[in-house]
C-alpha cells in the first residue's frame, strides 16, 4: 500500500492546501469540507483550465494566495477579475502555474482533481515535492502508475486515494499489516444510468451524464454509463494497492451504499459504508489518521430497502473487458486505453460519435498500437499522444460512415 509519512505529516495547523482542479465536482466537495474546518486547512493555491468566472468566485470565498488558470491564454482576464474583486490573489497559467500550485511550499496537502491525462505532470510533481498528495485524478495512475509511486517514495509523499472504492479499500486495509492474508479486492460498481439497458443506439451525452447515485463532472459521468470508469479503477487499484488483476472482483451494487470490500484469508470480509457522498473519502482523507466531519448524511439502515450485488455484465459494456485487457497487457496498454477513451468520450460528448461506438474506437486502438513500456513521463505523454493520433482516425471512420448518434 503507498503510504509512507510524508513531510507534509509535520506541518503545523491550519494546513496549506492547494486544489487542482478547484473548479470541478471534487474540487467542489473538497472546498465544502475545507470550510467546515477553518483552524485546521486553510486553501493557498486553486485551479481550472478555462473556467474564470468560476475561478474567480472560488477566490473571492477562499482568499488563496495563488490562482492558476490552465489555459494561458485566459490568464489577462482573471487578473483582472480578481483585481475588480479587490483580491490580492497572485496568478500564474499553463503548465508551469498547475507545476507552481502542485509543488508550492506553503501547501503539505495537494488535492490532484484534474480529470484526465491533462493531470499527469502537476500530480507527479507534488508526489516529488513531498506533499500529502490527495488523489482523485484516476487516469494518472493509470498511465503512469509505476512512475507516479516511485516520485511518491523518492518525494517522501503520502498517497492518499479519492476514488471512492480505494478510499473504502484503504479504509478496510487499515489495520491489515501485510498483504500476505488478503485473498482479494472487490471492487462495487453502482451499473450507471443504462445498468438494465439492451439497446444503447439512441443514448444521448445528457441521459450518459445523468448517474442515478452520483454528481459528477460529464467525462466520469460517461465513463461510469460505459463501466469504463471501473475498468480505469481495477487498474488504479492495481498499481494503489498491488494486486493482480486475478485478485480483484467487479459486482455491481446498485444501491452504492457498499463503497468496495476485501475479503480476507480467513473468510472475513471488511465493507466500507456510507451515503454516496465524495466528501466522505475527501474528509478521511484530509483528516487522516484522525477522523473529521465531511457534512454528509447519516446512512439510514432503516430506509435501505436492500443491498444486492450481482455480476457486470461484459457483453453489454465490453469497456470493461478492455481494461482488464490492457491490465493484463502491461502499462503502455493502459495509457492506450486512457487515451483513446479520452479521445472517444469528448468525441460522444460533442455528438460526433455513439455512444456504443466508444468501445470499438477503443478496441481499434488497442489492436492498431503497441509502443514499448515507458521509462520515463516524456515516454508516457508520447504514447498518449501517439494513441490520441490513432484514436482519432478510427472516430473519422465512423464519422465518415455515417453512424451519428
Ligand atoms: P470535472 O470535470 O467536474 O472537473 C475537472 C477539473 O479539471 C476542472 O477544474 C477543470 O477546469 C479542470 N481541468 C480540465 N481539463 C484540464 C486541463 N487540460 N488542464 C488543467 N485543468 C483541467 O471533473 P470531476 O471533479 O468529476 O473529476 C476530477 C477527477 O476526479 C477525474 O479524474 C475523475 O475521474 C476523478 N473522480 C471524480 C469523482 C467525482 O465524484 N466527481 C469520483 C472519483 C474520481 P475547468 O472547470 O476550468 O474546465
Ligand atoms: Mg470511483
Amino acid at each position: 500500500m503507498v503510504e509512507a509519512r510524508g513531510r507534509a505529516a509535520a506541518q503545523q495547523l491550519p494546513r496549506g492546501v492547494s486544489i487542482l482542479g478547484a473548479t470541478g465536482s471534487i474540487g467542489a466537495s473538497t472546498l465544502d469540507v475545507i470550510a467546515r474546518h477553518p483552524g485546521q486547512f486553510r486553501v493557498v493555491a486553486l485551479t481550472a483550465h478555462a473556467k474564470v468566472a468560476e475561478l474567480a468566485a472560488l477566490c473571492v470565498q477562499h482568499r488563496p494566495q495563488l490562482a492558476v488558470i490552465g489555459d494561458p491564454g485566459r490568464e489577462a482576464q482573471l487578473r483582472t477579475a480578481l483585481r475588480d474583486a479587490g483580491l490580492s490573489t497572485r496568478t500564474a497559467s499553463g503548465m508551469p502555474g498547475l507545476l507552481e500550485a502542485a509543488q508550492s511550499e506553503n501547501a503539505g496537502v495537494v488535492v490532484a482533481a484534474i480529470v484526465g491525462a491533462a493531470g499527469l505532470l502537476p500530480t507527479i510533481a507534488a508526489a516529488r515535492a513531498g506533499k500529502r498528495l490527495l488523489l482523485a485524478n484516476k487516469e494518472a495512475v493509470v498511465c503512469a502508475g509505476a512512475l507516479l509511486l516511485e516520485a511518491v517514495r523518492s518525494g517522501g509523499a503520502t498517497l492518499l486515494p479519492l476514488d471512492s472504492e480505494h478510499n473504502a479499500i484503504h479504509q478496510c486495509l487499515a489495520g491489515a499489516g501485510t498483504h500476505e492474508g488478503v485473498r482479494r479486492l472487490i471492487l462495487t460498481a453502482s451499473g450507471g444510468p443504462f445498468r438494465q439497458w439492451h439497446d444503447f443506439s439512441t443514448v444521448t451525452p445528457e441521459q450518459a451524464c445523468a448517474h442515478p447515485n452520483w454528481r459528477m463532472g460529464r467525462k466520469i459521468s460517461v465513463d461510469s454509463a460505459t463501466l469504463m470508469n471501473k475498468g480505469l479503477e481495477v487498474i488504479e487499484a492495481s498499481w494503489l494497492f498491488g494486486f493482480a488483476r486475478a485478485q480483484i472482483d467487479v459486482v455491481v451494487h446498485p444501491q452504492s451504499v457498499v463503497h468496495s470490500m476485501v475479503e480476507f484469508g480467513d473468510g472475513s470480509v471488511l465493507a466500507q459504508m456510507g451515503t454516496p457522498d465524495m466528501r466522505t473519502p475527501i474528509a478521511y482523507a484530509l483528516g487522516f489518521p484522525e477522523r473529521i466531519e465531511s457534512g454528509s448524511d447519516r446512512l439510514d439502515f432503516l430506509r435501505l430497502s436492500a443491498l444486492t450485488f450481482e455480476a457486470p455484465d461484459l457483453e453489454r459494456f465490453p469497456c470493461l473487458g478492455l481494461a482488464y485487457r490492457a491490465l493484463e497487457t502491461g502499462p503502455s496498454a493502459s495509457i492506450v486505453l486512457n487515451a483513446a477513451n479520452e479521445v472517444a468520450v469528448e468525441a460522444f460528448l460533442a455528438r460526433r460519435l455513439p455512444f456504443a461506438a466508444i468501445a470499438a474506437v477503443i478496441s481499434q486502438t488497442l489492436d492498431a498500437i503497441s509502443p514499448a513500456a515507458p521509462d520515463s513521463v516524456d515516454e508516457v505523454l508520447e504514447t498518449d499522444a501517439l494513441a490520441r493520433r490513432r484514436a482519432g482516425q478510427a472516430i473519422a471512420q465512423w464519422t465518415t460512415s455515417g453512424v451519428r448518434g
